[in-house]
């Protein structure tokens, strides 16, 4: 087309998309505090600070450092001063390692963990079977804060891998007592040819209780490989940095089969116009991280392009929720 708007196109919406429980939970958890807190307090310390980004979105981020949060990479940036004037620090979705918690104690942090009870729980599987006497590979993106977290549970007995490629370079004896953990946000499809290559090489390989890639995770890549079937291009809502939301953008390139291309965008300023020349359809998802406010920037601008019918392609209907923090709840319910 020529862009004029002439031929009237299509956008697919997947569903579910956008927001999982554990990033409403995150997000809640910081509001909560700075809505208790009111933006300044009396003594002009922040009324909270956070560790890493809460969530792997940067207008999530931004929002939030507008409201007063403070965001640091590490705590030794957090000064004495706040410290000792209860200044709460918030861990993000993703976990720490126990090396930041004891940190944290030690100086006498008010800490409120927001970390993802599906988080916690792979934590919790390292030490149980690390204390069984297993070793762990576990899958994972290195350099990312939830496998960071991870692997500190237990360095040494967690041995990391990327990619199916990674597993000729893992070494056992069949005497090894082995199980399999992953990183919640990994790609479905992926993870099983690699896990097929594991089990090749490590026949006596464990897996998990129960899969650790996260409800949400998959419930979002089923949808948007629906989504991507249907579709000449997909635009996935998310950023870079959003595990995630990039195995989104993947999954919907498999799902395309050719036919077009997959792009992530952390907003609707980003989209290009070259990007829909003689698509008739595109699909439309979002990361875990991604306020469905950016989604709906981004149907809108697509409707500029000519993308006018808009219809949703739903999988499973989700009603997984967490409740607060157990410091926070009081607060929240007293606020009513
Ligand atoms: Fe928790 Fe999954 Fe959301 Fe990560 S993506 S915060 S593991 S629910």
């Amino acid at each position: 087309t020529d862009g004029s708007g002439a031929a009237a196109g299509r956008i697919v919406l997947a569903d579910p998309r956008g927001f999982c429980a554990g990033v409403d939970r995150a997000i809640l958890t910081v509001q909560t505090i700075l809505r208790s807190a009111g933006a300044v307090r009396g003594d002009g310390l922040p009324p909270v600070y956070v560790r890493r980004q809460i969530v792997h979105n940067r207008h999530v981020v931004e929002e939030l450092a507008a409201q007063g949060a403070v965001f640091v990479e590490e705590l030794a940036e957090v000064p004495d001063e706040a410290v000792a004037a209860g200044v709460p620090v918030v861990f993000s979705a993703h976990g720490v390692s126990p090396e930041v918690k004891a940190e944290a104690e030690r100086r006498g942090m008010h800490v409120v963990d927001a970390t993802c009870p599906l988080v916690s729980k792979v934590h919790r599987e390292v030490l149980r079977f690390v204390r069984e006497g297993y070793e762990i590979v576990y899958i994972g993106h290195r350099g990312h804060d939830e496998a960071v977290g991870v692997v500190g549970e237990a360095p040494g007995h967690v041995h990391l891998i990327e990619h199916e490629s990674d597993v000729e370079l893992l070494d056992f004896p069949p005497t090894t007592r082995l199980v399999l953990l992953t990183q919640t946000t990994l790609s479905v499809d992926e993870t099983a040819g690699t896990i097929a290559a594991l089990k090749r090489r490590f026949p006596w390989l464990q897996m998990p209780p129960s899969s650790d890639i996260c409800y949400a995770t998959s419930n979002r890549q089923a949808a948007v490989k629906l989504v991507a079937e249907q579709s000449d291009c997909v635009v996935v809502v998310g950023s870079a940095n959003s595990s995630n939301s990039v195995r989104l953008m993947e999954v919907a390139q498999e799902g395309l089969a050719g036919r077009g291309r997959a792009w992530r965008v952390d907003d609707a300023s980003e989209l290009e116009r070259g990007w829909f020349e003689g698509v008739s359809t595109v699909g439309v998802s979002s990361g875990a991280s991604v306020p469905d406010e950016l989604v709906r920037g981004v149907v809108d601008a697509l409707r500029g392009f000519g993308f006018t019918e808009v219809s949703t392609v739903g999988t499973v209907k989700e009603n997984m929720h967490f409740v607060l923090p157990a410091e926070l709840r009081q607060r929240a319910s007293a606020r009513g």
